[in-house]
């Protein structure tokens, strides 16, 4: 079968691998149907260190289930599944809890442990756990929409949750890529009354209107700042949604956020230390946040998306054949695509 394999920072190929198979009686197999590239997988795109191992790529995927392990009860052959970016068991002490990415027994997709979605089919570990079939065909036209159940919708709603977005409050999301347009759904979905996209790219920000932002700001750094703290009033937003990941994103959440605020980071962090500690201390400020759960999310968002209350699909941009996909990370890596779609 065809899959993408990441061998070095820029080089992405899509290649001839040995066929998923089921390895664990509790493996669904799975085709897919509809797949995507990730703000995330940019990290590595562009990072990745000479001698680190080959990584089989792609975390997000709507498939339809083609073989399940004897071990496998709540699955048929034939479901339309979307699986989240982590696999989890659903039973242990975590999965109660509604927390999937901590799964005493999870782990995640794409890495160079487990084989990932960017490909014709792949093997889902605990399916059970992992996989919700949905209420759909394989054409839905919802199927954009469902996609982002993957991953990026979930992480935008997590970013809100974490940020403690509620009723009447003020939020910033910083970031303008797929998750940070995703938490501006999230945040108005949850009730703010206020929603400042922080961001640059005139498509991006003209999405976040459409979603819900009822100011942008896109000045960078201090400037920021300074402009976000004069839209509310001096004082801060109470919530801040951070889709970004990096020191500078951090130092402007906390540079931002009100007094008695809360930060939810989903940014996948790329430094060592929290920055601005000391204006966090006396600002009393909650951080909170990490990669989202999004498998305890989607009962609660999938009401919404088959209604067509939130449209996240909509940040998909382009739609690409398995093939294209190193176009895809280019495409994506130089802003020229907000979130791209991979269809085997
Ligand atoms: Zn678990």
């Amino acid at each position: 079968m065809r899959a993408t394999v990441l061998y070095g920072a820029g080089d992405v190929r899509v290649e001839n691998v040995p066929d998923a198979r089921l390895i664990e009686p509790t493996d669904a197999l799975v085709t897919v149907s509809r797949a995507c590239i990730c703000g995330s997988d940019l990290w590595p795109y562009q990072l990745m260190q000479p001698g680190e191992p080959p990584r089989r790529m792609g975390h997000e995927a709507i498939g339809v289930v083609e073989a399940v392990g004897s071990g496998v009860h709540t699955l048929k052959i034939g479901d339309v599944v979307v699986m989240p970016f982590a696999y989890s068991d659903g039973t242990c002490a975590f999965c109660h809890e509604g927390l999937h990415t901590s799964c005493v027994h999870g782990g995640f997709f794409g890495t160079v442990e487990l084989p990932g979605a960017q490909a014709e089919a792949l093997r889902i570990p605990l399916a059970d756990g992992t996989l919700f079939a949905l209420p759909v065909g394989a054409d839905d036209a919802l199927m954009a929409s469902l996609l982002t159940l993957s991953d990026v919708m979930g992480t935008g709603h997590h970013a809100a949750r974490a940020a403690k977005v509620g009723r009447g409050k003020t939020a910033a999301v910083i970031g303008d890529g797929a998750v940070g347009l995703c938490a501006v759904i999230a945040a108005r979905r949850l009730g703010a009354e206020r929603i400042i996209m922080m961001g640059h790219h005139p498509d991006r920000i003209a999405l976040a209107k459409e979603f819900g932002a009822t100011d942008v700001v896109k000045e960078r750094g201090e400037e920021a700042v300074a402009r976000v703290r004069a839209l509310a009033g001096g004082l801060g937003v109470h919530s801040v949604l951070e889709c970004v990941g990096t020191d500078q994103a951090m130092r402007t959440a906390i540079g931002i956020a009100r007094a008695g605020g809360a930060i939810g980071r989903v940014g996948v962090p790329h430094y060592e230390a929290i920055p601005g500690s000391e204006p966090a201390f006396y600002n009393n400020l909650m951080i909170g946040g990490g990669p989202a759960p999004v498998r305890a999310y989607i009962q609660e968002l999938l009401p919404d998306v088959l209604e067509g209350k939130i449209e996240p699909g909509r940040v998909f941009d382009r739609i690409i054949g398995l093939d294209e996909v190193p176009d895809g990370y280019r495409a994506m890596n130089q802003r020229a695509a907000i979130k791209v779609m991979v269809k085997p």
